[in-house]
């Protein structure tokens, strides 16, 4: 097995799983213990409460569930529709297309607002739409708030006043899985219904908890919903937390690697996190800047903070730039999915990371871009982002 190790750190730059601290990876190393012992709500009890303040909620109620956030869409929208029932959802890049699949599949019917790749959720289109059902047949509108496959973040405040603006009493979904713990999220106040994420990116944990955080609005439609539901079902839940326990065996590890992760993020402060993902974006945009390229995100209103889609030239395959940085220089770089295949590489840049570990991150960027025939000057995007950076730092 000559030649197997590869030494040092891989440096893991796909927008999800991200990594893992030290002291979160620690935190997980534990003995199995029994999920029903009169101690177990001790650990379950105060998660369920401190889970919400990633999310800017009061009001809602956390259901932990052991899936990836693919199963938290499922258990947001099985809980609270019924089949049949119509949902409006603009539909921009791969996740708001899967996302729109699985309402499809569990039986809902799906008013699809197609905008470009590159785009995001048109809030003037979606009051229209809204105020054109004037029988409020439309259940909810469906929004993913960071589009990870095209590097595109939603304005969703801005969604939740087109609601509001067309006086439609439809709810409010947001698939905030590659936002939450990164991007400033407003549950409370943007009355978000249920707002969903997975635990391998903000939270800075292995795959395998899908949160959803869910209004008072939704839990009272989940009285009534009909769509088939059963591991999902957020009445059992309900009923095994609220004694701190669940309706089945819960992943242990991964619990008390929550308790660390949100002790992360408090220490930090929710805020400075939003600052330093804020910063860290402005970085990775200036270097793709100085290489003279430029993001899937058409316009700077749609720059996400937590990926960054570069676009590559015409007659270079991204796909090759990602096989070259991940097979020279150990660099982990996200591929271009479905429609942007082989268009684009995506540079991750959520979760626990500093500057320094993003300037290694872009200058492998730059040496397997070169490997690959892009054109660029070499350490050009490098200076400009530890420019940037020194900016981010002044005062
Ligand atoms: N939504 C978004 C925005 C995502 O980025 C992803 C995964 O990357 C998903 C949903 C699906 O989550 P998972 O892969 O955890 O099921």
């Amino acid at each position: 097995m000559a030649g197997s190790r590869r030494p040092g750190r891989n440096f893991l730059f796909v927008p999800g799983p991200t990594n893992v601290p030290e002291r979160v990876q620690r935190a997980m190393i534990v003995p199995m213990e029994d999920h029903r012992s009169s101690s177990f709500p001790e650990l379950t009890r105060p998660l369920f409460e401190d889970t919400k303040a990633i999310f800017k909620s009061r009001e809602g109620q956390i259901f932990l569930f052991p899936s990836s956030g693919t199963g938290a869409w499922e258990a947001a929208l099985t809980n609270t529709l019924s089949p049949g029932d119509r949902v409006l959802a603009p539909r921009f890049g791969q996740f708001s297309t899967l996302w729109i699949d699985l309402a499809q599949r569990v039986g809902l019917d799906v008013v699809i607002q197609d905008e470009e790749w590159g785009a995001g959720a048109d809030p003037a289109r979606i009051e229209e739409a809204l105020r054109a059902d004037r029988e409020h047949r439309i259940k909810a509108v469906l929004v993913v708030h960071n589009e990870t496959a095209t590097g595109v973040t939603s304005d969703i405040g801005a969604v939740r006043r087109a609601i509001d603006a067309a006086g439609h009493p439809a709810m409010l979904y947001v698939d905030g899985v590659s936002s939450i713990g990164s991007i400033d999220f407003r549950a409370d106040e943007w009355g978000v219904d249920c707002a969903i994420t997975g635990s391998q990116k903000g939270l800075m944990l292995p795959a395998g908890l899908g949160i959803v955080c869910a209004s008072r609005r939704a839990l009272e439609a989940a009285k009534t919903a009909e769509c088939r539901r059963a591991y999902f079902d957020f009445a059992d839940q309900t009923k095994a937390n609220a004694t701190g326990y669940f309706p089945y065996t819960p992943p242990l590890p991964l619990l008390y690697g929550l308790r660390e992760a949100l002790r992360c993020l408090s220490e930090e402060g929710l805020e400075q996190v939003v600052a330093r993902h804020r910063r860290l974006a402005d970085g990775a945009r200036a270097a793709v800047r100085a290489w003279g390229l430029t993001l899937c995100a058409k316009d700077p209103k749609w720059h996400s903070d937590t990926v960054s889609a570069v676009m590559v030239p015409e007659g270079i395959n991204g796909a090759e730039v990602i096989d070259i940085a991940y097979r020279r220089y150990d660099l982990a770089l996200g591929a271009g999915l479905s429609k942007v295949a082989g268009k684009l590489f995506r540079i991750g840049h959520l979760g626990d990371l500093n500057e320094l570990m993003l300037l290694g991150a872009l200058s492998g960027c730059e040496m397997a871009m070169r490997d690959a025939g892009i054109r660029i000057e070499p350490g050009s995007g490098v200076a400009a982002a530890q420019e940037q950076f020194r900016k981010g730092r002044e005062g």
